[in-house]
């Protein structure tokens, strides 16, 4: 589904993403549902994952799977380095531009989350301060701060994992990818690999929670 979100049914977490709780299941319920709940208080997740059923073409779609699992050796990443587990690439034409790990703390870098270091990369690689035609694949539901980061870079398409419930910004707090006094729309496709991107985030919070030798 261009230019919107494509989220079915949703389970909650909770856990902050560049500091953060905890994962955790939530009722059955729809996304939107555990959304205003989250937002009113009544739960306190942060990440939530979405079953989606893609309305992507099949090819187009297997090559979400392939390039949001690209994304998620990157979040694995970050965690062996002791850093809140989110991954992204930048792909254009089936060919990777850009990688990232978020690493705001080994960078002492508050800007350094996984987006804004694949754009920077696929910026560099390109040789082009834009880039258009590429897709953004991102484990996390970007923040307002990276979205801006997509626009600016005039990236065409965004596919990310978990919702992020304190902070996303393409949906969930904010929807700054399809605000229309912007003058750069992007597509967005949520819930890729979801439950895979939030077991990363729950586990690496779990461990960093748990008492330590
Ligand atoms: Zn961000």
């Amino acid at each position: 589904m261009r230019g919107e979100d494509q989220h079915a049914a949703g389970k909650d977490r909770g856990a902050p993403g560049k500091e953060c709780g905890d994962v955790r299941p939530a009722p059955a319920a729809s996304s939107r549902t555990a959304g205003a709940k989250a937002r009113a208080g009544i739960i306190a997740p942060r990440f939530v994952f979405t079953v989606t059923m893609s309305d992507a073409a099949p090819a187009e779609h297997e090559a979400d799977l392939y390039w949001m699992r690209r994304a998620l050796d990157l979040a694995a990443q970050a965690a062996a380095a002791g850093e809140v587990p989110v991954g992204a690439v930048v792909v254009r034409d089936g060919v990777e531009l850009g990688q990232g790990c978020n690493g705001p703390i080994a960078a002492c870098d508050a800007t350094a989350h996984a987006e804004i270091v694949a754009i920077r990369d696929a910026c560099a690689t390109a040789d082009n301060y834009r880039l258009p035609g590429a897709t953004l694949y991102c484990t996390l539901e970007p923040c307002a701060m990276c979205a801006g980061a997509i626009g600016h870079a005039r990236i065409a398409r965004v596919v990310y994992g978990a919702d992020d419930f304190r902070a996303g910004a393409v949906h969930s707090i904010f929807a700054v990818l399809d605000e229309p006094r912007l003058n750069h729309r992007v597509t967005h496709t949520g819930g890729i690999l979801a439950e895979e991107s939030a077991a990363l985030l729950r586990t690496f919070f779990r461990a960093r929670r748990a008492p330590q030798e």
